[in-house]
């Protein structure tokens, strides 16, 4: 089969379910599992679109940030027909998780430097009104992004593109509202899958010239 599908979505989950902290102050929203939830749908969705898509830690625990890159590097090295992106998917927070805070809105991340992976940061922040109206976008410069800000930055220096999303706060009580609303997951998960669709056509695009 013939397939426009250019790019490989590497998935990856936030954190693990022993990792302390990453839940809200009352403790109603897991982080890990928010996401995990989201990117099994996103997995789905992609998969009928006809994109190959792996994940880098398919387990609910924490297996560690070099782990996830070197499994991330493997699998953008195995095909090379393939343009590999990865897609990290995270709350934000904006205290220690002890109080709940009034920060809001949704930020896409990417490793410091212009690269393709802004380019393709630029394709999902263009679609967070669209998706997910009345949503902040947060926009920050890259230079932020040499702050030990969340660990998780290691996923982001990997031989492949890719995007750290930080998607509404966990210590925002109307945030989490929003993080526990099945229709407002929903449209985070198809936000998800339309901007790897226009990264896929940008591709297309590149690759036909
Ligand atoms: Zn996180």
């Amino acid at each position: 089969m013939t397939t426009n599908k250019k790019l490989l979505v590497i998935l990856d989950p936030a954190h693990g379910e022993e990792v302390p902290g990453k839940r809200s102050p009352d403790g109603r929203h897991r982080e890990y599992k928010w996401s995990r939830e989201r990117l099994k749908e996103v997995d789905h969705l992609l998969k009928a679109l006809g994109y190959t898509v792996v994940w880098t830690n398919e387990s609910d625990t924490e297996t560690g940030l070099s782990a996830r890159k070197r499994i991330a590097n493997t699998y953008a090295k195995k095909d090379s027909s393939l343009v590999p992106l990865l897609i990290s998917l995270h709350n934000d927070a904006k205290g220690n998780g002890t109080a709940w805070e009034t920060a809001t809105g949704v930020s896409v991340w990417t490793s410091t430097g212009k690269t393709t992976s802004d380019i393709f940061a630029g394709f999902f922040i263009q679609r967070i009104s669209e998706w997910m109206p009345g949503v902040r976008r947060r926009l920050y410069k890259d230079e932020y992004l040499e702050r030990d800000f969340e660990n998780d930055f290691t996923v982001l220096t990997g031989d492949y593109f890719a995007l750290l999303i930080e998607c509404l706060f966990q210590d925002n009580k109307d945030d989490v509202s929003l993080l526990e609303d099945a229709r407002f997951c929903k449209r985070v998960e198809d936000w998800i899958v339309d901007s790897v669709e226009d990264c896929n056509n940008h591709v297309n695009q590149k690759t036909s010239k």
